[in-house]
């Protein structure tokens, strides 16, 4: 039977690509082929932008509080739509139910959030900057603006953006990641039924060469990407030559520091859930444990016994512990990771290499992975593995925590358990990345505050979400007048 085919969603219509790439997408816990996508070509991408262009002329005179009552019917669209949407995701994705389903609670909070435009997106004004001279600056959409997704956050990650660039009046085009075209593809479904006006949202499908096309195309304002960092620093670096404006989110290696006065009696769990939640393919998870000083042993006993109890399997089946990795290759790659941290002498404590599940012959799993033991020169303490591997480094004081933090390539997050104020107030001041827990896991900003690191964990100025999205998706118009 012919797989279902993934369709671009352009001007209102679901249309098929005339490209002839074609990628297939598996169910990984199965291995199972379950649809197929067409890459599109340069002509579907220059009638995606089209379409947007055409519709922007409108929906730039719309309204700012019509265009938020959309999110609001969006919003229902999707709670109606919410078993389903999270369903599709874990169903390509991988990842268990119930985070598919925190994923799509946290899109539909940035549709919430970004309801309140009509507050959000208003400029300023002072009146006789000079006597008799008012001035003020007043926020304007510019055109279309294009999202390129990753694969690990199908559902979430294009709507850190998308909500808040059609309610500030522009029109958009994302791109989602291309091994998991579906759960977008159930989204733009509940779009389709809300009817927004045609064109205001544009989807395409593909790969790298959909990217150029978007990249490269002139009638594009701007870009929000999230992805690995090679490709964030690509994407970054053609925007700036093509003169677009660019958000480019990387990747991350976080470290969670533990100090020896943590009350973490309680806290092991989620702890646990920092480093396998989503199988560690998650920018916020926890990558590298650093316990300081004797609180090493008697934690990595604890933590190393909840990890063993987690039970891998399909992310369907509720109350599954954690999925498979996302793709074959993928898994192939983070097995690779465990083979060179053994090779670098880390000691492995828990190996995850050989995960069976019984009836998942061809599933992409791997158990949890535990090293100890590793310093921080490692291959594996230095690049991001993506993968349910943790790296024990053990630190002798907070400030080799700090040190540790600060050099890595990465500057997504990072956090620190303790229970003195000092200590966390020196790691909040001096980390360098820009997402900071203490006694808390890896968590992750809500849709109201800025998401996004440093370094080489971020390209760009303005962040996903939060108030300052607003600046990103308008320009701030400044106009001086005097009248005689
Ligand atoms: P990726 O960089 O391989 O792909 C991301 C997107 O870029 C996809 O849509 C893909 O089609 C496109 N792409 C890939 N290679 C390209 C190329 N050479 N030229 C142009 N476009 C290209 O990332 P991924 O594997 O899908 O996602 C995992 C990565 O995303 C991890 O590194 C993870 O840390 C990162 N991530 C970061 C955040 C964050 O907030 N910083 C959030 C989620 C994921």
């Amino acid at each position: 039977m012919a797989l279902p085919l993934i369709k671009n969603y352009i001007n209102g219509e679901w249309e098929e690509s005339n490209g002839t790439e074609i990628g297939k997408i598996a169910n990984p816990a199965t291995g199972e082929n379950i649809a197929q996508v067409v890459y599109s070509t340069q002509e579907d991408v220059d009638k995606a932008v089209q379409a947007a262009q055409k519709a922007f002329v409108q929906w730039r005179k719309t309204p700012p509080l019509t265009r938020a009552r959309y999110l609001f019917r969006i919003k229902d669209a999707f709670e109606e739509n919410f078993e389903e949407i999270a369903q599709t995701l874990t169903l390509e994705q991988g990842k268990i139910i119930d985070e598919s389903r925190a994923e799509v609670r946290r899109m539909i909070e940035n549709v919430e959030h970004a309801t309140g435009a009509t507050t959000l997106m208003c400029g300023y004004t002072l009146e006789d900057i000079a006597t008799g001279i008012d001035c003020s600056g007043q926020r304007q959409p510019m055109g279309v603006f294009a999202g390129i997704a990753p694969y690990n956050f199908p559902a979430m990650v294009p709507w850190w953006f998308l909500p808040y660039a059609i309610v500030s009046g522009n029109t958009y085009i994302l791109k989602p990641s291309e091994q998991v075209p579906m759960t977008q593809t159930k989204i733009f479904e509940c779009l389709d039924e809300v009817g927004l006006p045609e064109g205001v949202v544009n989807m395409v499908h593909g790969s790298k060469d959909v990217v150029n096309a978007i990249l490269d195309h002139p009638d594009i304002q701007g870009v929000s990407f999230v992805g690995s960092t090679p490709t964030a620093k690509y994407i970054y670096k053609r925007c700036g030559d093509t003169g677009k404006r660019v958000q480019a989110l990387g990747g991350a290696k976080n470290v969670v520091g533990i100090m020896p006065d943590a009350k973490l009696d309680s806290g092991i769990p989620s702890l646990v859930t920092s480093f396998f939640g989503c199988s560690g393919q998650r920018c916020l998870a926890g990558s590298i444990l650093a316990p300081v000083g004797e609180v090493a042993d008697g934690l990595m006993e604890k933590f190393t016994a909840e990890a063993s109890k987690i039970a891998v399997g399909d992310g369907m089946i509720e109350f599954t512990g954690m999925g498979p990795l996302a793709s074959g290759a993928h898994r192939d790659r983070v097995l690779g990771y465990i083979e060179k941290g053994i090779e670098e002498g880390a000691t492995l404590v828990l190996d995850g290499r050989d995960c069976k599940v019984e009836g998942y012959p061809e599933g992409y799993f791997v158990g949890p992975t535990i090293f100890d033991n590793v310093t921080p020169d490692m291959v594996i303490a230095k690049e991001e593995i993506f993968g349910p591997v943790v790296c024990v480094v053990r630190c002798k004081t907070l400030e080799d925590v700090i040190e540790l933090v600060n050099t890595r390539d990465f500057a997504n997050a990072a956090c620190l358990y303790t229970d003195s104020g000092n200590a966390a107030r020196k790691f909040k001041y001096e980390v360098l990345p820009s997402m900071v827990g203490i006694n808390i896991g890896i968590a992750a900003p809500m849709s109201f505050f800025p998401f996004g690191g440093a370094g080489n964990s971020m390209f760009g100025d303005v962040k996903g979400h939060g108030q300052e999205i607003f600046q990103f998706f308008t320009d701030t118009k400044v106009v001086i007048e005097r009248w005689f």
